[in-house]
């Protein structure tokens, strides 16, 4: 069974039909790429996906666990989804240790111990062995995003959902933030990925998924979406980006 279904998913805002009946499924170890212009919901999408957005109409299904069925425990699925946003999120007022532990400990995961020690090992693992004590305005906007990338991980989710990751950084730090989540892809990790770096879809992404005005509209191998496009709307995206 694929580990992420959807299907025919909608999602309005009052009148505004955002999502229009979306299907994908994702299979175990798959990364998927999802591009396509500004306001076309991939973010509400991602946001459906982690249970933060209530679908108006449509199925999802996680790990086998039915997001929209009374008897499945929201809070355990979502435990296994981590997400990373454009803007880090990190809790300005907590040190780098104490933004990647709070959530473990306090929901019981780990004790504050083994916490510190998954903590310093995720560090390490994206290249912030340093920064532990480090408080997050004094970082740059790439190590923040990187702490973000540990804090998701610390939770040891099996599925991790990045919306635009690099979208808010200076060009010179895209490259480490990049580097982690290939090393992360490299590890097995079932990724979705909303970014506008194509060089990234096309070394790291199994599939790429191009969505426009709430619909996907294409879908493939990175190879044929990008150098085959079949739709015009899809051809006029990639001239426009590349
Ligand atoms: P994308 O991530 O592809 O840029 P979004 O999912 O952010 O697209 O937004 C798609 C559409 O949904 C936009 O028209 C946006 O204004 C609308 N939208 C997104 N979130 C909300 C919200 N919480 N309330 C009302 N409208 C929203
Ligand atoms: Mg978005």
């Amino acid at each position: 069974m694929a580990k992420v279904i959807v299907k025919d998913l909608h999602k309005s805002y009052g009148d505004n039909e955002v999502l229009k009946g979306l299907n994908l499924e994702v299979q175990d170890n798959e990364v998927v790429c999802m591009i396509g212009p500004s306001g076309s919901g991939k973010s509400t999408f991602l946001r459906c996906l982690n249970d933060l957005e209530v679908p108006t109409k449509g199925q999802i299904i996680i790990s086998g666990y039915d997001l929209s069925d009374k008897g499945t425990n929201i809070n355990l699925v979502r435990e296994n989804i981590g997400m990373v946003f454009q803007h880090f999120n990190l809790f300005p007022h907590l040190s780098v240790m104490q933004n990647i532990t709070l959530a473990p400990v306090q929901l019981n995961k780990e004790s504050k111990e083994t916490a510190d020690e998954t903590a310093h090992a995720l560090l390490k693992t994206v290249g912030l062995a340093d920064k532990a004590d480090a408080m997050p305005n004094s970082l740059s906007g790439g190590q923040q995003q990187r702490v973000a990338i540990a804090r998701a991980l610390a939770m040891k989710p099996n599925i991790m959902l990045f919306d635009e990751p690099t979208s808010a950084l200076d060009p010179e730090m895209v490259g480490d933030v990049l580097d982690v989540m290939k090393k992360l892809a490299a590890g097995g990790m079932t990724m979705i990925v909303v970014t506008h770096e194509m060089g990234f879809a096309k070394e790291v992404a199994d599939r790429v998924v191009f969505m426009a005005d709430g619909q996907i509209q294409e879908s493939g191998k990175p190879d044929d979406v990008f150098d085959h496009p079949k739709s015009p709307r899809l051809q006029d995206f990639l001239n426009k980006v590349i």
